[in-house]
């Protein structure tokens, strides 16, 4: 479903991804982990089309889509959660879901069935529906993240650091929604600092350090591997 084929990203003279090759196949998990700076948010941007490449290439279904923009690419199935939540704050929780439905807006039906369809998957959001998005707690923002990434109807979900700040039970939860939309056939690409977990949901998963892949593999292989549980999991 997408291919970075030595994919460079860079701001100005900082290359902060310097030459990514991976695949992410239909109704995989895929997981990226790497540190702070590493290049992960970087990458997310420019498989959405926030931030150009500025070498390589990028496929979506085998199609060249390195300069396709951002909002063509919503149409081509591809969805962002940002990281840090990036929810509109001013903007209740119905307002947020809309704005992510944003290109299917003249379809009234199809919406509203999608706002219900999130309701569904996370009752807390129905709850909250009229509350600003900004006073909501942690988890109830990265919820609204996904959903309003969901409401696109996406065929790939890009997850930017869904654990972020997020307390271990709240984190489970975010988790076990994963692995209930992978279960659903959804094709995910998921960043992480956090490893394990994201490693256990992943069917494949890279390891990215300083803009490189420095080592990839199934999910169990990378939770095994020696070098990912000392940097990643603070174990050894
Ligand atoms: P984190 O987990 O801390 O979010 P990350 O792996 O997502 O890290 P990026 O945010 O992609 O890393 O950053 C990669 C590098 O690019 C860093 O050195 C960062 O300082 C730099 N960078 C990111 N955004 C910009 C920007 N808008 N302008 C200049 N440099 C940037």
């Amino acid at each position: 479903m997408l291919t970075l084929d030595s994919a460079e990203l860079a701001y100005g003279a900082i290359k902060a991804v310097k030459g990514v090759s991976l695949e992410v196949r239909t109704g995989e998990v895929v997981t990226i982990i790497g540190a702070n700076g590493a290049g992960k948010s970087t990458l997310l941007k420019g498989i959405v089309g926030l931030e150009p490449l500025s070498g390589g290439k990028l496929l979506i279904n085998g199609v060249d889509c390195s300069r396709v923009p951002a909002h063509r690419r919503v149409g081509l199935g591809v969805a962002l959660s940002p990281e840090g939540r990036g929810v509109f704050p001013d903007q209740t929780v119905y307002e947020n879901l809309l704005l992510g439905a944003f290109s299917i807006r003249s379809d009234a039906d199809r919406v509203a069935r999608l706002v219900e369809r999130e309701y569904k998957r996370f009752p807390r959001l129905k709850e909250r529906a009229q509350q600003m998005a900004g006073t909501l707690s942690g988890g109830e923002q990265q919820m609204l993240a996904i959903s309003r990434a969901l409401m696109s109807e996406p065929k790939l979900l890009l997850l930017d650091e869904p654990s972020l700040g997020l307390a271990p039970l709240i984190i489970a939860d975010i988790f076990k929604s994963i692995a209930a939309l992978r279960d659903s056939g959804l094709t995910i690409l998921l960043v992480e600092q956090m490893a394990n977990q994201a490693l256990a949901v992943a069917d494949r998963a890279y390891v990215l350090e300083t803009g490189l892949i420095t080592l990839q593999g199934t999910g169990a292989q990378l939770l095994k591997d020696p070098a990912v549980r000392a940097a990643y999991l603070g174990t050894h």
